[in-house]
């Protein structure tokens, strides 16, 4: 855990969010600040600051979170319809919050 950051508090939660799902690997929550009508985060609970901070031992919960993707998308309606996975990497790929996080993106139109 990493004391100034904001995903790591949520996660312990000294602060807010509203969750969608929780386990053992990784936290889900809507962003505060949605670029969509559905738009939640996927967190892994251990803080690795970015994908260029992933080492061999990150393989599973990478795995994990990648396969609960879809199931998060189904549980929110979105799955037929179509979303995005979206990671930024660093402060140039329009990272803001230096601990690793997917961007689950959708609900534009249902097909
Ligand atoms: P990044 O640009 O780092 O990939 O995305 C960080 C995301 O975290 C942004 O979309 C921002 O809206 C979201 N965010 C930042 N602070 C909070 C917060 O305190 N709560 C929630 N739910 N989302 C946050
Ligand atoms: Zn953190």
């Amino acid at each position: 855990m990493a004391i100034d950051c904001i995903f790591c508090k949520i996660i312990k939660g000294e602060s807010p969010a509203i969750f969608v799902y929780k386990d053992e690997y990784m936290v889900v929550f809507h962003n505060i600040k949605p670029s969509a009508p559905i738009h939640v985060l996927m967190v892994p609970i251990e803080h690795i600051e970015s994908v260029n901070s992933l080492e061999e031992r990150h393989s599973e919960v990478i795995s994990k979170m990648m396969l609960k993707a879809k199931e998060i998308a189904r549980s929110l309606g979105i799955s037929d319809s179509g979303y995005k996975l979206i990671i930024n990497v660093g402060r140039g790929g329009g990272q803001v919050v230096f601990h690793l996080h997917i961007h689950l993106i959708g609900g534009w139109e249902k097909l």
